[in-house]
């Protein structure tokens, strides 16, 4: 099949990769100007001229990225099917509609207000009671757009740094680790869970997932994957999504969704039977799902900024590096190592090796590193 992709970065590259195999071709429709994805037919269009050229080369349309005009996925929707749907997309991008369809499928959520002014937002500080964080309604991702107010008094502070006109306020939830779960739905409806990850995020961004979560019980699995399942029938979902969540003391915090492959799913390149990004390619094509279970335990590690000294981690016999073809950057996702084990003290003792070859990456610290 001929699939076309909206965005054309590394995990649209990952997509492809795992979907050449089940002999499908990939068409990126670009609309940044900066694609890296380094594979595919690429099609470069930052004002809407050759979309009707892109549509003539597919037959199926998913994207692998959601900061994307809903009216261009609407208008695509009406000429090939896309998955995920553009109702999804368009919930992703906008928290205030994410949140509150969290509410009425009964998942928990922080409390929160929505604010238009800094006067709004010193309200919300003080009617949640601080701290709470104050985030951009849209295009906020990786932490961006954000402030913790530790009192009502920040609220100025806050309001000039973010820049935006609609804030979303949520109460700082106390958690013990950030957790996701990854699922993927067929056409048919059928829903795949893989097993939980945990994450661990420095500045926003993610730095590690372990998978299997340790120590997860089994009740918090539970309610996660129905949670995720509530979501992706109510949108008729097909594809593979991410729901990240807070660990509490009293149970799971949803934190938000995104409607594609995620980072912290990369650990199952390796890490599980079937990867997140075949299984998105054979729920987009209609075919039924692969396996999702675990090989083991592994641990995704994020090559962030600079790629460190790969030679001596290309020698690591437990090690798989994936580099997305990108120059370094501050900041930017520049590739990652997959580090798979039998048992989680293996894995622990893998991960400090691997990362002290790597450059600027926190120390490892998870549940497994407090036990
Ligand atoms: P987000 O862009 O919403 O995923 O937020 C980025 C990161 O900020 C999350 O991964 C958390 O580490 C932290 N964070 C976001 N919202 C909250 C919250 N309500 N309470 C505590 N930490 C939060």
């Amino acid at each position: 099949m001929r699939i076309g992709i909206l965005g054309a970065g590394q995990l649209g590259r990952m997509l492809a990769l795992a979907g050449y195999p089940l002999a499908n071709t990939f068409v990126f429709y670009d609309l940044s100007g900066n694609p890296s994805v380094g594979l595919g037919e690429i099609i470069i269009d930052r004002d809407g001229q050759y979309l009707e050229d892109f549509l003539n080369r597919v037959d199926r349309v998913t994207y692998e990225f959601e900061h994307l005009p809903v009216e261009v996925v609407e208008k695509i929707a009406a000429v090939r099917p896309v998955h995920p749907t553009p109702r999804s997309l368009q919930i992703c991008q906008n928290r205030e509609a994410e949140k509150s369809l969290f509410g009425e499928l009964g998942i928990p959520t922080p409390q929160w207000r929505m604010a238009e002014s800094e006067q709004e937002l010193e309200k919300a500080a003080l009617e949640l009671g601080c701290p709470v964080v104050a985030k951009s309604n849209t295009e906020g991702y990786d932490g961006k757009g954000q402030a913790v107010l530790h009192s009502a008094e920040d609220a100025r502070a806050a309001w000039a740094s973010i820049g935006h006109k609609r804030l979303m306020v949520e109460k700082f939830v106390d958690f013990h680790r950030e957790v996701s779960v990854i699922a993927a739905r067929s056409e048919a409806g059928e829903v795949a869970f893989y097993p939980l990850a945990e994450n661990v995020h420095e500045q926003g961004i993610l730095r590690y997932s372990i998978a299997p979560a340790p120590g997860l019980a089994p009740d918090v699995r539970k309610d996660a994957e129905q949670y995720m399942a509530r979501i992706l029938n109510e949108l008729g979902y097909v594809g593979v999504m991410a729901l990240e969540l807070f660990e509490t003391d009293t149970g799971l915090v949803a934190n938000e969704m995104a409607p594609r492959v995620h980072n912290s799913g990369h650990w199952t390149i390796e890490g599980a039977f079937t990867s997140q990004f075949e299984n998105h390619i054979r729920a987009v094509t209609g075919q039924p799902l692969g396996n999702t279970a675990a090989r083991g335990v592994s641990c995704m590690i994020n090559i962030i900024g600079e790629h460190g000294d790969l030679k001596r981690i290309l020698e690591l016999p437990y090690a798989h590096v994936h580099l997305y073809d990108k120059a370094e950057r501050p900041g930017r996702k520049l590739g990652h190592i997959n580090v798979l084990a039998d048992d989680y003290q293996e894995l622990k003792w893998r991960v400090r090796n691997c990362a002290e070859l790597l450059a600027g990456v926190p120390e490892f610290h998870c549940s497994l590193t407090r036990s």
